[in-house]
């Protein structure tokens, strides 16, 4: 098999995961990993169900793909972390619950919790809302994503990144689940934050937990 369709059907397989994982309903989110030159995206509006490998889009880094195919409507976000992060090759975008409502408040997920390492810094930042799929959205999701691996989307959702698919998806649930434990504990109390010493202890020892240590880079 091919690398290209080795990509394809690593998109589709964790395109099937987003529902099940409670990160995506529907038609929402997407997904992609760095591939030739640009990236492969899910087609837009395309319950995951129904996307095939060939349904699964080539964007070059200047937007431009195959005629009669549509990339997902946030493919400018992808490509503007693709061109600024060599350390980013895949990109999860979803709409889960507890992240989502955080980001209708527009609260950031502070270091609450010490797995906030997952964001390779000390907090998960909300970017601006601005309509979805425009370059201002772009823009704004690259400011909240400045030495972060994921960030929140106002009124709209997340974003989690990584090395390959399978940690960006991992990422992607360990935001939900910190946005859930930060809200619930919000309307139990006042948060103890971690001090920034406890933070970077935590930030040194992650770099080689779990799937921190492996798989580095998918391409
Ligand atoms: P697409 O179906 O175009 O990827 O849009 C879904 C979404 O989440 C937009 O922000
Ligand atoms: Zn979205």
């Amino acid at each position: 098999m091919t690398r290209d369709q080795t990509l394809r059907e690593q998109v589709v397989a964790y395109g099937l995961k987003l529902t099940p994982s409670g990160l995506s309903q529907g038609t929402s989110g997407n997904l992609s990993v760095r591939h030739d030159e640009g990236f492969l995206i899910t087609p837009s509006g395309t319950p995951y169900e129904e996307i095939t490998p060939n349904g699964v889009v080539q964007v070059a880094m200047d937007g431009s793909h195959a005629q009669g195919v549509r990339p997902s409507s946030e493919w400018r976000f992808h490509r503007d972390i693709y061109a600024a992060r060599p350390d980013i090759h895949a990109i999860v975008h979803a709409h889960p619950p507890h992240s989502t409502a955080l980001s209708m408040c527009r609260i950031e997920i502070p270091a609450a919790h010490y797995m906030i390492a997952v964001s390779g810094g000390d907090s998960i930042r909300c970017a601006d809302y601005y309509t979805y799929g425009s370059q201002e959205l772009s823009d704004a999701v690259m400011r909240a994503m400045e030495g972060r691996l994921a960030c929140l989307m106002a009124n709209h959702g997340m974003i989690a990144t990584g090395p390959t698919l399978e940690q960006a998806m991992w990422r992607a649930v360990e935001v939900e689940t910190l946005a859930r434990q930060y809200a619930l504990a919000l309307q139990i109390g006042k948060p103890v934050l971690l001090t920034d010493t406890e933070v970077a202890q935590a930030l040194e020892k992650f770099g080689n937990y779990g799937l921190m240590s492996r798989n580095k880079s998918s391409a």
